[in-house]
């Protein structure tokens, strides 16, 4: 109705919406809420993160939107239809080092997906995974079994894995946490450099702050159990060149008073213009 097509100034629509999504574990005892209608949207190409103290229903959400888990109030939509059920365009990166099946070679743990459900033939899903192996530094490892390999080569397979199906939302939960400090920080650089070349879409589960502000170009902030939405707010400025910094160091402090103090309504008063306070439910 109204004005014709070219006259209307349309926003492209989000890749991912998260409606007012609650989800619930039932347990014979009694009801686990892990999160209370929490939304949020995710665009092409952003590195949305979810951060949050552990038990605020991050993975959940994040299963839910892989499609493993049904919210008991919402919605998520991924281009507009309705998440019901697992499927290709969603991979997810775990933070385990053993979500790659131990008697397969690396080459082969990256070739089965795409055999299975992108039905690509033998040499094609070989030659994919050469490709992607060479991105992420194992070129050389394509023969190799997964316990030969150190914590962040098994992640970086993993990631390899993941980016050679060609998702329309990667999801990571927390895939670097059980890496030491400086390989941790190598495979940020690295998952950074890798979107640069490839533009995927990432969304990025954490519970550190420094970690949120230099993965991710937004951030949505979720109370503790069950998770609410707190607040959400643009990090693209920030990269791991800048973690230290005083701008950084400030954000990285006012995070921390978002996510812990229970007393400003809202969450989300005295912050600068690029928080964006969210609904406050
Ligand atoms: P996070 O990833 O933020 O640490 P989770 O999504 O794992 O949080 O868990 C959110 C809440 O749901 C927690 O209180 C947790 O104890 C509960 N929970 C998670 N998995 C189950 C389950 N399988 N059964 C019952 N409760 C669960
Ligand atoms: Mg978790």
């Amino acid at each position: 109705m109204g004005a014709p097509q070219s006259l209307r100034v349309v926003a492209p629509a989000p890749l991912l919406q998260v409606d007012g999504v609650s989800l619930e574990y039932r347990t014979r005892q009694r009801v686990v809420r892990a999160t209370h209608q929490v939304s949020f949207d995710v665009h092409a190409a952003d590195r949305f993160v979810l951060l949050g103290p552990s038990g605020c229903g991050k993975s959940t959400l994040l299963k839910a939107v892989a499609g493993f888990v049904a919210p008991s109030e919402g919605e998520i939509r991924l281009e507009g239809r309705r998440v019901a059920a697992p499927g290709p365009d969603r991979v997810v990166v775990f933070q385990e080092f053993d979500q790659l099946p131990p008697w397969k070679t690396v080459r082969q743990n990256i070739m089965f997906p795409l055999r299975q459900a992108r039905g690509m033939s033998r040499a094609q899903a070989s030659e994919c995974a050469l490709h992607y192996l060479d991105k992420v530094g194992l070129a050389g490892f394509a023969d190799a079994y997964p316990h030969t390999l150190s914590g962040g080569m098994k992640q970086r397979v993993a990631i390899a894995r993941a980016l050679a199906m060609r998702p329309k939302v990667l999801l990571m939960d927390e895939p670097f946490a059980a890496l030491d400090a400086l390989t941790r920080r190598r495979m940020q650089e690295e998952l950074l450099a890798l979107w640069e070349d490839a533009a995927f879409t990432l969304l990025f589960v954490t519970h550190s702050i420094e970690e949120a502000l230099v993965v991710g170009n937004r951030i949505l902030l979720l109370s503790p159990h069950p998770g609410r939405v707190r607040a959400e707010l643009n990090s693209h400025q920030f990269d791991l060149a800048s973690q230290g910094g005083a701008e950084f160091q400030a954000t990285a402090q006012r995070i921390h008073r978002l996510l812990f103090e229970t007393g400003t309504a809202g969450g989300a008063e005295g912050t600068t213009a690029s928080a964006r306070t969210a609904q406050a439910r």
